[in-house]
Order: structure tokens, then C-alpha cells, then sequence
């Protein structure tokens, strides 16, 4: 296991290994077929396989996998994203959410001179050290709040907020010492999905910058996902500093940090905050985000839009009428059923969910040929491949799964 979200601790039984994607669906070494609801943890928004992608692919790793020397497909992707989020003035490509979100940190720091860094609980921000307090889905699966191995130095620097408080926010940006920055997921979605209520972004925005601290938005999973230019297109926000992975990398190893010019020109070697990375822009990686960042135009985000709308309805026909306690959490292609609770606006609701019966689910929607992940506190992911005849699968194997 390879990364701990993947273990079924959880939910019981032994993770299929999975050998093939095609589309929406997925295979194992057993030869089961799946429609397949993980999507690679969110890259793979124009599914497993797309033609136009593995073409562009072949054809780029023919090329030459990697120069360490700057390459044009890794300035049309960075193109493509400063073009999409209005926030981002300059971008700096990485390889991994973590090291984008590490790096954004960074730069807060170096920007402020502050050092105190304030987080929501239930946020997932990558392993980073400082951000590994409270920190939604593995640490929750595993029963963990936070990790060993951080040492009290560094953990002591984060301060964590509940979820959708502003006054709770509000009192912590106003202690001492004086933060550097907020950094929030935009749409949580690594405690399960969990939208943001009417006006929370914007007051996080306001309430920082009266501070003088930087808004930080993760967008790892949202950007490029609940709109082209994430949610901070789709709530009208913008933040300082933004994280995109990802979709941005189509299935291989891409993230970036972007924002306005003066934070991001923060950066070695035109600033003094330094960072590096071999494998950053590689012409392999950033070609299959090219590609997928293309076929991502108004139409595919209605289309994202639409059968997330019929999933999530057709859900809640199966939930009123089989009468189990579970509730629909919805952003456009990301959704999460909670068990056991009407709603979750925080990590304390999502805390409060019946984890013994969403194993019982997981068990019935994996054997009904459906593959969400192994934890009630991740998204399902749908991909422009999933189309009515998947999403009937889908409620056929789930109307099964809830009535008994
Ligand atoms: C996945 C994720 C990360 C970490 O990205 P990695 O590529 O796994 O390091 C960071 N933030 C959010 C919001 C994520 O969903």
C-alpha cells in the first residue's frame, strides 16, 4: 500500500488490485469489471484512457521523457492555468499537491515574516509537517488526529479552526502572534464533501487581509473540477496563493502554486524563497494535464454538472424511500453520502457519521460492481465518461445497497 487511503482497515476485506481503466470503468487482476467512482482520487475528470490523451502521451514520452531544461508544454499548461483561475498572475509548476501546498506556505511566510499558520479542521493539505494536524480523511479512517514524527515546534505554528466558523476564525486570526496565513479548502471534499456555507469564503478573505495575513486556497481537488477556474469561479472569490494537482496532471504527477506576481516572483531564482524540483514541468506529466485541461470547456463542466444533478437525485429518491438516515453532499461532480446524520457542515458532523454502516454500503456498491473509495470521508469522483447507463448502474447497485 503505497498510500494509506487506499487500505480497506476501514471498511474490511482485501483492496482489489486494479490492472486496467477504460472510460468509467475499471478492471481487477481477477478480471472483475467496475464502474469505477475513485478516478484516481479526482485526476481523471475525462476518465481512464482518454484517446486524446494517451495519443498526446505517446507521442510526448517519444519525444524525450524529461529535459531538466525548460519545455514548451510545461509553459502551455502553466498558460492554460494563469488563463483559467483571474487570482493567478504567475504559476510555478510541482510535482505533488504536498509540495505545492508546502510551497505556498512558504512563500506566506517569506512574504510576511510571520510564521503562524491557521487551518480548518477536517482540511486535507497533503503530509506536509505543519499541516498534518486534523487533517480530514486518512488521519479520520485511521483514527488519528494528527501525526507522530511532527516535532511540537513545528505543530505548535498551525492553529485550527472548526469548518464554516467565521467567529471561531475571526478570534483566531486576531491572537498572537499574528498568522501568515489561512489556507482552506475552497469545497472541503478530504472529510467527505463539504460545501462551503453562503459567504464563508468571502469572510475569509476579508477577515485575513484586515490582518495582513494571505489567503491560501487549496484547489487541489475543487480546481479544475467544480469549474474550469474551481471554486473560486464558482463562488466569485479569489484568493492570494492557490494549490491546483490533480486534474491538472490528468493522471501523472502535476501541481502548482500560482497567485499574483508579487507573491509568486517571491520564488528562487528571481526571489529568496527557495524551491526546486527535477521532475517540475516534465514534458511526459505536464503534456497528459495539457490534454485534459483541453477537453475541459463550458460544455464538459454542464455535462459534469448535469449527471451529478441525476446521480444525486436519483440518490435521494432511493434514501426517502428505503427511509435510512443518510444525506447527499453535492458540488457539481463530487459527492459524498454521510451515514447516520442530515447534514455536515464540519469535522464534528462528519465525526458524528455511522462509519459501520457505510462499510456495510462500501461492501454491497464494491460486490454490485462499483468502486468508491474505502472511507466514508472521501468523494466520489464522476469523469465525463460517466454517462446515463453508468449512473443507472450506479443506482440499481446503491437502491440494492441501502435496502437491506
Ligand atoms: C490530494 C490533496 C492534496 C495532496 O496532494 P498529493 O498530490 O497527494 O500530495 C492536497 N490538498 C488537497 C485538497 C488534496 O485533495
Amino acid at each position: 500500500m503505497n498510500s494509506p487511503v487506499r487500505a480497506w482497515g476501514a471498511v474490511g476485506g482485501e483492496p482489489r488490485f486494479l490492472v486496467r481503466g477504460r472510460g468509467a470503468y475499471v478492471w481487477d487482476a481477477d478480471g472483475n469489471e467496475y464502474v469505477d467512482l475513485v478516478c484516481a482520487f479526482g485526476p481523471l475528470i475525462a476518465g481512464h484512457a482518454h484517446p486524446d490523451v494517451l495519443h498526446a502521451l505517446s507521442n510526448a514520452a517519444r519525444r524525450g521523457t524529461g529535459f531538466g531544461a525548460p519545455n514548451p508544454v510545461e509553459i502551455e499548461l502553466a498558460e492554460a492555468i494563469v488563463e483559467a483561475f483571474a487570482s493567478m498572475e504567475k504559476v510555478r509548476l510541482v510535482t505533488s499537491g504536498t509540495e505545492a501546498t508546502m510551497t505556498a506556505l512558504r512563500i506566506a511566510r517569506g512574504a510576511t515574516g510571520r510564521a503562524r499558520i491557521i487551518k480548518f479542521d477536517g482540511n486535507y493539505h497533503g503530509h506536509n509537517d505543519g499541516l498534518l494536524v486534523r487533517a480530514g480523511s486518512g488521519s479520520a479512517t485511521l483514527g488519528v488526529p494528527s501525526s507522530a514524527g511532527v516535532p511540537e515546534g513545528i505543530s505548535e505554528l498551525t492553529s485550527v479552526v472548526d469548518y464554516n466558523d467565521i467567529e471561531g476564525l475571526e478570534a483566531s486570526l486576531r491572537a498572537d502572534p499574528p498568522p501568515a496565513a489561512v489556507i482552506v479548502e475552497p469545497v472541503a471534499a478530504n472529510m467527505g464533501v463539504v460545501p462551503p456555507v453562503p459567504g464563508f469564503l468571502e469572510k475569509v478573505v476579508e477577515l485575513a487581509h484586515e490582518v495582513g495575513a494571505l489567503v491560501i486556497f487549496d484547489e487541489v481537488i475543487s480546481g479544475f473540477r467544480v469549474a474550469r477556474g474551481g471554486a473560486q469561479e464558482r463562488y466569485g472569490v479569489h484568493a492570494d496563493i492557490t494549490c491546483l494537482g490533480k486534474v491538472i496532471g490528468g493522471g501523472l504527477p502535476v501541481a502548482a502554486v500560482g497567485g499574483r506576481a508579487e507573491y509568486i516572483d517571491l520564488l528562487a531564482p528571481t526571489g529568496p524563497v527557495y524551491q526546486a524540483g527535477t521532475l517540475s514541468g516534465n514534458p511526459v506529466a505536464c503534456t497528459a494535464g495539457r490534454e485534459t485541461v483541453r477537453l475541459l470547456d463550458e460544455a464538459a463542466y454542464a455535462t459534469l454538472e448535469s449527471r451529478g444533478e441525476r446521480l444525486e437525485n436519483g440518490l435521494r429518491e432511493i434514501i426517502a424511500s428505503s427511509g435510512v438516515e443518510v444525506c447527499v453532499q453535492r458540488v457539481g461532480s463530487l459527492m459524498t453520502l454521510f451515514f447516520g446524520v442530515s447534514e455536515v457542515r464540519d469535522f464534528r458532523d462528519a465525526s458524528a457519521t455511522d462509519t459501520a454502516a457505510f462499510a456495510r454500503f462500501f461492501r454491497k456498491m464494491i460486490d454490485g460492481g462499483i468502486n468508491i473509495a474505502p472511507s466514508q470521508f472521501e468523494a466520489w469522483f464522476l469523469s465525463l465518461a460517466h454517462g446515463d447507463a453508468e449512473i443507472d448502474r450506479i443506482l440499481e447497485v446503491a437502491a440494492h445497497a441501502l435496502s437491506s
